[in-house]
């Protein structure tokens, strides 16, 4: 028996509603609960050892225009008593929502690269953990807090930095560059990607803007288009370097974002804590 015709087209519609409201649904976990007041501005700073007018500069300047960022510390180039306390110091100054003003993570113990193995790349993992707990040791015995944010030295990890990474419950967030780095399994859920519930304790946070040597902020705000519908983008930067140039420019970047709430800083495991509902939007 053959079917009539406006049946068939019944049958097609009804299946293109279906499919319209799964992706619904599968969407509907809205990402945009990530980040309920708008664009969160990550700032991932690599590469602090011993401090340098540079890096003071930098600290200053986030303290100043009361921003927030994350820097990642090398445990074994801070080697000067002067370096700890400073680092100490700048650990204490603290948002109005008794967060630091600037978080700083682990970058690895030595952020080698030997023969071009990097330090988490093609060694093993009984290498990878050691170099995280050396690192971790670091932060709670020198610097006396504990580092929740983990980011691979060149960007480079292996399967075995995601299985190391396991060992340690107090390390909540991952940053990657994903072009590079894709290893991380679901168990690590990019915000970006995924709604993050209360009982997710890994997320991972993909790099947007990388800059190894200078900053070239008009890039990041003629994007600012596209960014203000994502949730979060995280900017890697390596401000050692910097010339007066760049430290105008991160100025501008600044502006921009602040002088129309266009977006909000926050510190990596700031905003795990903020996904975790442990701060309000408005602190
Ligand atoms: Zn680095």
């Amino acid at each position: 028996m053959a079917i009539p015709r406006f049946k068939i087209k019944k049958i097609f519609f009804t299946a293109i509603e279906v499919i319209l409201l799964l992706v619904l649904f599968s969407c509907g976990d809205n990402i945009s609960l990530n980040s309920p007041k708008g664009l969160v501005v990550i700032i991932k700073a690599d590469d602090l050892g011993d401090t340098t007018p540079n890096w003071n500069r930098f600290m200053k300047m986030v303290v100043d225009k009361q921003i927030n960022a994350g820097v990642g510390i090398i445990a074994k180039k801070v080697t000067k008593s002067g370096s700890i306390t400073e680092i100490q110091r700048v650990s204490n100054i603290l948002q109005d929502n008794k967060f630091p003003v600037i978080e700083f993570w682990n970058h690895g113990y030595d952020h080698s690269k030997i023969n071009g193995v990097e330090e988490f790349m093609r060694t093993t993992d009984n290498f990878q953990f050691e170099h995280i707990q050396l690192a971790q040791n670091f932060f709670v015995q020198n610097l006396h807090f504990t580092a929740h944010t983990f980011s691979a030295p060149f960007n480079k990890t292996s399967k075995e930095t995601l299985s190391v990474l396991s060992h340690f419950p107090e390390i909540n967030v991952w940053m990657c560059y994903q072009k590079l780095e894709t290893e991380y399994s679901k168990d690590w859920k990019d915000p970006n990607q995924k709604v993050i519930h209360l009982y997710d304790k890994h997320i991972i946070l993909n790099v947007d803007y990388l800059y190894v040597h200078d900053f070239p902020a008009d890039k990041i705000i003629d994007n600012y288009n596209e960014d203000k519908n994502k949730p979060y983008i995280l900017i890697q930067i390596h401000p050692a370097g910097w010339t007066d140039e760049d430290f105008n420019e991160f100025d501008q970047l600044i502006h921009f974002y602040k002088d129309s709430n266009r977006a909000m800083f926050m510190t990596p495991y700031q905003y795990y804590q903020y996904l975790h509902k442990n701060l309000t939007p408005d602190d």
